[in-house]
């Protein structure tokens, strides 16, 4: 079986949708392939909710496709809300998906579901078919161009692109929904234990929702929550390890649910997205380490008394695994100078570096906050693979340093270049065809 088009997008989260969405615009005969039965990507396989804000002075920095989206979800399904700090990107992953599907389609895009990619033919500089896989069947994708999207730079690692990577220096995390979570009473109780919101923020929307999230970690003086996660350690009901890092929120459109941002997985040795015994090991692990955290809300947290789990996520959450080595690396330097480029940015961002500590003897991570108010920008060069002409790469696995990609990672980021990459690949399609 072989399928034809204009351009190939291989997977389809955040910057893949984007990719699609914004080359079916351009005119161009689209195909999107994508793993997972859905769309989303970490967004909703991971479960990762919010999406972080990219904003300078107030103002969202990440526009076009990705705000329509969040506008569309938040009227037609009550799927997004913005937070008090102009954030959009509270959203809900199991909408999400739906919407991502209608969007997708009304631009035109050819979406395949269960198809993985799992080879590429390659001549030259250029790829000339990409060879996916679907229920014991090899279907060929044809193109002049092609997108990886696919955040493992999937379509560039079998392509032959070198790739710079640094295994094991993020943490991974396994996250999780818990339901039945009072989230008024919770809110309530965050606003008594830290009523400057230090560690809090609590939000009640004009539509009547409680927006609530809480964070603590074992570093650093004044975590707000301490005297509750030491008390839980001290009873045994969860590790330091598990105490080292908790962040939640609530989800728009879950009525008592909050979406945790932990476990990271414990280990005493860097953990390598790559390689399959250390998935398996982290998918063992992360649940057990959810199920201790689990019975530490209900029996330390107000809010948490009647609640339940009520979904683990079916993909881990990996937050950098291969980078590709493009005709630009975007530096260190770069982020921490909020460096312009004379070409025009494919995406600008102010998220702050942040990096996970995956392991006892890693780095020790955290945020690093850019100058206030100012952001940097990602040249399209960032996008454009060593060695293949007819390819751009966009997420999470675009080409920068390791601390770089700490944080470009953020999906309004990864929004934002895969709407830029679309609209260049139409563009050059369209030259061709001129
Ligand atoms: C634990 C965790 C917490 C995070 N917290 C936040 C946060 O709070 N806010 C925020 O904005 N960002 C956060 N991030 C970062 C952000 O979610 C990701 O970096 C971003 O979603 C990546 O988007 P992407 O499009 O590059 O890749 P992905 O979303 O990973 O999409 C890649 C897609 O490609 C598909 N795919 C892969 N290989 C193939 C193949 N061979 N064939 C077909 N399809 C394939 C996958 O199934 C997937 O759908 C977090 C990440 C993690 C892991």
């Amino acid at each position: 079986m072989s399928y034809q088009a204009d351009v190939i997008v291989v997977g389809g989260g955040s910057a893949g949708v984007a990719a699609a969405i914004a080359s079916a615009r351009g005119g161009t005969k689209t195909i999107l392939i994508e793993k997972n039965g859905y769309l989303g990507g970490t967004a909703t396989a991971s479960l990762v909710t919010p999406m972080m804000p990219n904003q300078s002075k107030g103002q969202n920095l990440t526009q076009g496709i990705y705000q329509e989206v969040l506008d569309g979800l938040s009227q037609k399904y009550g799927g997004a809300e913005r937070f008090s700090d102009n954030n959009p990107g509270w959203v809900n992953p199991e909408l999400l998906k739906t919407y991502l599907d209608e969007v997708c389609t009304t631009a035109g895009v050819q979406v395949f579901f269960n198809l993985e990619l799992i080879d590429v033919i390659r001549t030259g500089n250029t790829i000339e078919k990409a060879i996916g896989f679907f229920n014991g069947e090899k279907i060929e994708f044809i193109a002049p161009f092609y997108s990886d999207a696919s955040g493992t730079a999937e379509l560039s690692h079998l392509a032959g692109v070198p790739m710079l990577s640094d295994p094991g220096r993020q943490a991974m995390t396994l996250r999780f929904l818990m339901g039945g979570v009072n989230l008024m009473r919770l809110a309530n109780w965050l606003e008594e234990v830290d009523p400057e919101m230090k560690n809090s923020a609590v939000f009640h929307h004009p539509n009547g929702h409680w927006m609530v999230s809480t964070a603590h970690t074992l570093d650093g003086p004044g975590w707000v929550l301490r005297p509750y996660f030491e008390e839980g350690i001290a009873e045994g009901l969860i590790t330091s390890a598990e105490a080292a890092y908790f962040q939640i929120f609530s989800v728009p459109g879950m009525p008592g649910v909050v979406s945790f941002n932990c476990p990271r997985i414990e280990t005493d040795h860097p953990l390598d997205p790559l390689d399959p015994k250390d998935i398996q090991y982290a998918y063992m692990k992360g649940r057990q380490q959810i199920t201790r955290l689990v019975q530490f809300c209900q029996a330390k947290l107000p809010g948490f008394e009647d609640s339940f789990l009520m979904q683990i996520a079916s993909q881990m959450g990996i937050r950098e695994s291969r980078r590709i080595q493009g005709k630009y690396v975007l530096t260190d330097e770069d982020i921490l100078a909020c460096r312009k480029f004379p070409e025009e940015a494919v995406a600008k961002s102010s998220y702050p570096i942040d990096i996970h500590q995956a392991s006892p003897n890693a780095d020790k991570g955290g945020l690093q906050k850019l100058k206030d108010g100012d952001y940097y920008e990602i040249p399209l060069r960032c996008l454009e693979p060593v060695g293949i002409e007819n390819m751009l790469v966009v997420g999470r696995c675009i080409s920068a340093s390791f601390v770089a990609q700490s944080s470009l990672r953020i999906q309004a980021v990864c929004w934002a270049m895969g709407e830029s990459s679309g609209k260049t690949a139409s563009q050059r399609i369209l030259t061709l065809k001129a």
